[in-house]
């Protein structure tokens, strides 16, 4: 039986790193510790900080003949996986290997994006949103009609007061004729013609896309039933989970994953609540694309999990500023800027604040997720030996 975890009289913070390199030393010594099968793979152009080497590393928990297997990823939005990497940390070093149940395995996929976790920013090397990157590149990209308004006036290249009131003159103006969720749907939901713009999805696959989908190829070949668990970070709130399940609704997927984290957590309205506002529509996520590519022989169900972490933003401005300040650096100062440190530490206080409260409950909320995930795959794997007999 797995355990519950007490992240209370834990030291939760200790789970946390400072740097991508401090995350990456740390996940590989608690998983060659626990014991699991572990690969690397170098990312071949990107560097972090001061030349800082860049990889993608995965662990192997349980029977390498799983038919059953958690798949959890983090840092698929680079500086996202800060909170992410300490849940994956915690579960390795408390109960996680031990108790995991015999019939199933776990895959730990640490920092999809290291170029994003390494600077601590949110998109790639190409400044590619990865979770916009999955879809066929060969085919014409989905369209954002508003996208082009909004980009001509979202990329000031000064943040000074006055440009900042102009930016935000003109988004209060673009809300008055399209309204305030057209303005986030069209900034957010992926865009495929501005490379130097926000939630650009890139015209090819990105060296982590291909990194990621060559590990489910050769890691999950053997799997007929996955779980997944992609750790995000973000939504204003205190380490507070919110479950984005992006299966059909009336599938058995869904069904499952909401059997899992209950069909509350699931409800579009529970979900908008804890969001802060109706959630934005979506292009070329990864869970579908890894859904699409495990088709012929898994089922997939699981979901994108936030971490909430960021502090209330009262106004507009606050609301855009980390990504008005990661494209800034990216295209406008460059990222060895002398308000650059500045910047970084603003963008990370949004996606891995330093509170101890935020600290504690995204441990004790990611350990119980494992707990009750793991449970349910448990019994995924029975039910489909009944039905087999
Ligand atoms: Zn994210």
């Amino acid at each position: 039986m797995i355990k519950k975890a007490d992240a209370e009289h834990m030291d939760a913070e200790k789970f946390f790193s400072e740097t991508y390199d401090e995350a990456r030393s740390r996940f590989l010594e608690a998983a060659r510790l626990a014991g699991a099968r572990i690969n690397h793979y170098d990312n071949p152009v990107a560097r972090g900080p001061g030349g800082l080497p860049l990889s993608l590393d995965t662990a192997w928990f349980g029977p390498a003949d799983a038919t059953t297997v958690l798949l959890n990823t983090c840092g698929t939005h680079g500086a996202e996986g800060y909170a992410g990497s300490a849940a994956q940390l915690a579960w390795m070093t408390t109960c996680g290997p031990q108790d995991l149940p015999r019939d199933t395995a776990a895959l730990l996929v640490h920092a999809v994006n290291p170029f994003g976790f390494a600077w601590g920013l949110r998109a790639t090397e190409n400044n590619v949103d990865i979770n916009r990157n999955f879809l066929d590149h060969a085919a014409p990209h989905p369209e954002n009609e508003l996208y082009e308004e909004l980009h001509s006036f979202l990329c000031p290249k000064s943040l000074d007061e006055a440009s900042m009131h102009k930016m935000l003159a003109a988004g209060a103006h673009f809300v008055e004729r399209h309204g305030q969720w057209a303005l986030e749907d069209a900034m957010s939901r992926g865009q495929y013609t501005h490379p130097d713009g926000y939630h650009f999805g890139g015209h090819a696959p990105e060296w982590s896309n291909t990194t990621i989908r060559d590990i489910v190829k050769s890691e999950l070949a053997q799997a007929l039933r996955v779980g997944f668990i992609d750790w995000h970070s973000g939504p204003a709130g205190d380490g507070e989970l919110i479950h984005l399940c992006f299966s059909k609704p009336d599938s058995a997927e869904f069904a499952r994953a909401a059997h899992w984290w209950g069909r509350d957590a699931l409800d579009p309205k529970t979900i908008n609540a804890m969001w802060g506002s109706r959630r934005p529509s979506r292009r070329g996520i990864m869970f579908w694309g890894l859904e699409e590519q495990l088709a012929p022989h898994a089922q997939f169900a699981g979901a994108v999990i936030e971490f909430r972490s960021a502090q209330q933003k009262v106004n507009p401005a606050k609301a855009i500023r980390a990504s008005v300040l990661e494209r800034w650096l990216r295209f406008e100062s460059g990222l060895d800027a002398p308000e650059a440190e500045q910047y970084f530490a603003e963008i990370r206080e949004d996606y891995a604040p330093h509170r101890k409260s935020w600290h504690v409950n995204v441990i004790r909320n990611a350990l119980e997720c494992y707990r009750t995930t793991l449970i349910g795959m448990s019994e995924w794997n029975r039910e489909s030996l009944r039905a087999a007999d």
